[in-house]
C-alpha cells in the first residue's frame, strides 16, 4: 500500500514539474488565463479564429507561441507605413519606430497610442512583459527594457502576428 501511494505522489509531482518546464519554455502558456479574463472590442470564438487565421497565425495570436527567429519577411520591411494586427487589422506600430535589434524578430521602440496592452503580471527580466493587441487580445510578443532611445523599449514582435500597410507615416 505504501509503495503504491508513493508512486502516485511521484507521478503527480512529475506532472507539475512538466507543466512548470513547459511554461518556462513557452511563456504564452503562463498568461493565456490573464488574457482570457479581459474583454476586447473585437471578440470571436475559438472556432472563428481558427477559420480566420492561418495555422501559424492562430498558434501565435491565440495560443501565445513564438515564431522561430529570422523567419518573418517583415524583418526586411523598411518602407514607410503601419504595421497592423494580423488578427483584426488594427494599426499597431508606425514603421518609423522599427529598428534592427539583431534578434531575428521585427522590433519597435514604440507602439501607437492605445494600440497594445502590456500584461504587467507577466513581467519577467528574461521573457519581458507580454504584449497583446488592445483591440482583439491577440498575442503579439513581448516588450523589454533594453531598447534604443528615445524610449529604451524593445517591442519584440512575432512577424506572423503582424501585417504591413505601406503608406505615409
Ligand atoms: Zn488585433
Amino acid at each position: 500500500m505504501i509503495h503504491t501511494s508513493k508512486r502516485v505522489f511521484i507521478a503527480a509531482g512529475g506532472a507539475t514539474l512538466f507543466y512548470g518546464m513547459a511554461s518556462l519554455f513557452n511563456p504564452g502558456l503562463r498568461s493565456a488565463g490573464a488574457a482570457n479574463r479581459r474583454s476586447f472590442a473585437v471578440t470571436r470564438t475559438d472556432e472563428e479564429w481558427r477559420k480566420l487565421l492561418t495555422p501559424p497565425q492562430y498558434a501565435t495570436l491565440r495560443k501565445g507561441q513564438t515564431e522561430r527567429p529570422f523567419t518573418s519577411a517583415l524583418n526586411g520591411e523598411h518602407r514607410p507605413g503601419r504595421f497592423t494586427c494580423a488578427g483584426c487589422q488594427a494599426d499597431l506600430f508606425n514603421a518609423s519606430a522599427k529598428f534592427d535589434s539583431g534578434t531575428g524578430w521585427p522590433s519597435f521602440w514604440q507602439a501607437l497610442p492605445n494600440a497594445v496592452l502590456e500584461l504587467s503580471e507577466t513581467a519577467n527580466p528574461f521573457y519581458g512583459t507580454e504584449v497583446l493587441c488592445a483591440h482583439c487580445g491577440g498575442h503579439l510578443g513581448h516588450v523589454f527594457n533594453d531598447g534604443p532611445k528615445p524610449t529604451g523599449l524593445r517591442y519584440c514582435m512575432n512577424g506572423v502576428a503582424l501585417g504591413f500597410k505601406p503608406g505615409p507615416a
